[in-house]
């Protein structure tokens, strides 16, 4: 029998299911070796109440999704989560940097229905323990074949730990911090192949943070080269406002 595969949405706007219908060519190769029991953003359906792997997309914003997560992880064998959302909270969880309460009220009226059963933003390994992940925003639909082979043949796939810089410097990039550009490779997990700084554009720290990132040294840098040291934090919180329990 295939392994049965569900695919869920948390708090995200869909981008990485949507990648995953850009996989195109190796969609129908891909169905033929799994199960789809449910996809969240093509499926009219209810989701089955057994399945092997889960696929999980998007922050945990809500009571419900703790549940969910709960759920899933007492049901499959095997948690996988695409994108930064799910990987590191990712933009949903800039609003922990904000008064909660204060900005649900100015939003949505004071007492508001809608603010209730809501929890702080954050990564699905906050809740759950999480056996593979594909982080990048959006997911890089190779990574994303790769991984699932290697969830469906029960292969381990570590993330790496280097920071982007390192792997920038093998593809001989000039440094955009020469260049004028804040990038934020000094503390950003590698894994991409340093897509961004190869075409010219900086990282903006997508893939999360890097195991042994140091932030002080990275400062550092950042002011030898004329930029505000403090940007490196403001920026990286854009995907990375939670960093603690980072995986
Ligand atoms: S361009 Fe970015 S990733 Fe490349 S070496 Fe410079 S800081 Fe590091
Ligand atoms: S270079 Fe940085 S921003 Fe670009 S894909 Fe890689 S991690 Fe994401």
């Amino acid at each position: 029998m295939a392994p049965r595969v569900v695919v869920v949405g948390l708090a995200s706007d869909f981008g990485c299911q949507v990648q995953i219908t850009n996989i195109e060519d190796h969609l129908l190769e891909m169905l033929d070796v799994i199960d789809l029991g449910y996809w969240q953003l093509a499926s009219s359906g209810h989701m089955p109440a057994e399945y092997d792997i889960a696929v999980v997309e998007g922050a945990v914003t809500t009571l419900e999704h703790v549940e969910l997560l709960k759920r899933l992880r007492k049901t499959a064998s095997v948690v996988m989560t695409i994108g930064t959302c799910a990987h590191t909270g990712g933009i949903p969880a800039l609003a922990n940097r904000c008064d909660l309460d204060a900005a649900y009220s100015a939003v949505y009226g004071e007492g508001s229905d809608v603010a209730r059963g809501r929890c702080a933003p954050g990564p699905v390994h906050s809740v759950i323990d999480v056996d593979y992940q594909v982080p990048g925003c959006p997911i890089d639909t190779d990574e994303f074949l790769a991984v699932l082979s290697k969830a469906l043949q029960g292969l381990a796939d570590p993330l790496p730990g280097d920071p982007m810089c390192a792997v920038c410097k093998t593809k001989e990039n000039v440094c955009l911090l020469d260049r004028g550009e804040i990038c934020l490779g000094l503390v950003t997990r590698t894994g991409c192949g340093a897509k961004c700084p190869s075409l010219g554009r900086p990282c903006t720290g997508c893939r999360g943070l890097a195991p042994d990132a140091n932030f002080d040294a990275a400062r550092k840098v950042l002011a030898s080269k004329g930029f505000d040291p403090n940007e490196l934090d403001r920026r990286f919180d854009l995907y990375n406002a939670v960093r603690e329990g980072v995986r």
